[in-house]
């Protein structure tokens, strides 16, 4: 195949992606193979002679979407959407097709420029003020990571570079349980380790207590360790919990603590005025992560950093060998300096096409859109005396357990669970409170329909109709029909 041969298979395989899309709904939403499947379907070793394309192609139909899970199918309810909004998807063909390495200004000067540019219109968008720059990163979890290890650079001030960490105090990072895994990664890779993440108990707003906070900070260091800093929750994972951070951040800062707050999934909302009350504070944050390959429909990878000093960051990260001496005089970032990999994909003309594409009141209109369906169907699962909402969000988000009087409500959440995910016209992720499981409901896919978000209701009420005998008469029967 050569490059004249793109222009042909561009348009064929656009073709295929509008189709892909137009059957989506028709389709199981998560993928219903068998362990192994695939593997046996591939050769066990690469091919010594060229295949024509035609035949990767027509291999690729027959095998490959229909063993996918298919994260853009409207009736997604799992985990956070992972968007791909249809200009992002235009950007991200041009991203592949000039395939440049945006890792220092001269090796990319547009990228270089739109990445700062970018980064700005995000930050006016969910209303923070200019003294925040940053960065695209490939991830939030890289995101924290360079938080954390920033932290920890500037409270041993960056000795810990040259000299490691033996001899050193200890260092202590404080969160919420409610937070994502990611920082708990983080503290392992930084060294700083699990046992030195101090899990902060929260309150019944599962927010983390900035008494508690107080405490903790006062009680290492009268036992002679480093508080180094502060990772706060903006819409934890599990529940969409909220860290009080305006309040939690002032603790914080008496101890000179350097703070990061992961708002990668709920940071997209605050492009919403009326939602930023959930975040009062953030402005006081050092570090801000939003994914906008979450809910504002750039596909991955996309995870914007925002920064109120980013010299600590690029003090803790940047290493120069002769080959990266670019003779950068010009004043420009080389967004390098600010993370970890070297190479680095032209991630801000994802962010370019969709600001522009849908507006900044487009975006609002999908995410108000997704907050009130959501909303409106735990309405009506509380309205049903057989389901019970554990937690609820402000945002898009909430859990539930099929609790019918007098069953075992802890065995029929889970087989409802199984159902609803083998049936495959939605789906949706399991989850636990306080130990017990829950179901696990948002929304935030870029096509989903407000009819795509209530037939939740109604295939949830026939399947768990399904499993118990107490059900009553009036069962309704969703009138989507099941994937085949
Ligand atoms: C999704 C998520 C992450 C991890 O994001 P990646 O970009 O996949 O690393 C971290 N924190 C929160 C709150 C998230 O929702």
């Amino acid at each position: 195949m050569r490059y004249s041969d793109l222009s042909e298979w561009s348009l064929r395989i656009g073709r295929w992606a509008a189709q892909y899309h137009d059957t989506l709904r028709a389709r199981p939403v998560r993928a219903q193979t068998a362990p192994g499947d695939i593997l046996r379907e591939i050769p066990a070793h690469a091919p010594t002679n060229p295949t024509p394309v035609d035949i990767v192609f027509a291999d690729f139909e027959k095998l490959i979407p229909d063993a996918m899970t298919h994260w853009q199918h409207p009736r997604f309810f799992a985990y956070f959407p992972a968007n791909a909004a249809p200009a992002s998807i235009l950007a991200e063909q041009i991203i592949n097709t000039m395939a440049c390495n945006c890792m220092l200004w001269q090796t990319s000067p547009a990228a270089t420029e739109l990445e700062q540019r970018m980064v700005e219109w995000l930050r006016g968008a969910v209303g923070l003020p200019d003294r925040f720059t940053g960065t695209i990163q490939d991830s939030a979890t890289t995101a924290t990571l360079c938080a954390i290890l920033t932290m920890r650079e500037r409270s041993l001030d960056w000795q810990g570079l040259s000299h490691g960490l033996t001899g050193q105090d200890v260092i202590r990072i404080y969160a919420s349980p409610e937070n994502h895994s990611s920082i708990i990664k983080a503290a392992r890779i930084s060294g700083i380790g699990d046992a030195n993440l101090v899990q902060v108990a929260t309150d019944s707003q599962l927010a983390m207590c900035p008494r508690r906070l107080r405490q903790a900070i006062e009680q290492d260091l009268a036992a002679g360790m480093r508080p180094a800093g502060l990772v706060l929750c903006a819409g934890g994972t599990a529940n969409g919990a909220f860290d009080r951070i305006a309040d939690t951040i002032a603790v914080a800062k008496e101890f000179g603590l350097y703070c990061h707050v992961d708002a990668a999934w709920a940071g997209a909302a605050m492009i919403c005025p009326e939602f930023r009350y959930l975040w009062k504070g953030a402005e006081s944050a050092d570090s801000i992560v939003i994914n906008p390959t979450k809910w504002l429909g750039a596909q991955f990878d996309c995870s914007v950093q925002l920064l109120t000093e980013p010299e600590l960051q690029s003090r803790t990260l940047s290493l120069r060998p002769e080959y990266l001496q670019s003779g950068n005089q010009n004043g420009m970032t080389d967004f390098q300096d600010l993370t970890i990999p070297l190479g680095r994909r032209f991630r801000a003309l994802k962010l370019w096409f969709v600001f522009r594409v849908y507006g900044v009141s487009g975006l609002q209109g999908m995410i108000r859109n997704h907050v009130n369906w959501v909303k409106a169907l735990e309405n009506k699962l509380i309205a049903d005396p057989e389901f019970e909402i554990v937690t609820s969000c402000p945002l898009a988000l909430f859990t539930f357990r099929y609790a019918p009087k007098g069953g075992d409500a802890d065995s029929l959440t889970t087989r409802l669970l199984n159902n609803i995910n083998d049936d495959g016209r939605i789906y949706l992720t399991p989850s636990q409170f306080k130990g017990r499981p829950v179901i696990r409901m948002t929304a935030g896919t870029f096509s989903c329909a407000e009819s795509d978000v209530m037939s939740v209701y109604d295939i949830v009420r026939e399947l768990a109709s399904e499993i118990t005998s107490t059900a009553d008469t009036t069962q309704q029967r969703s009138d989507i029909p099941k994937p085949v």
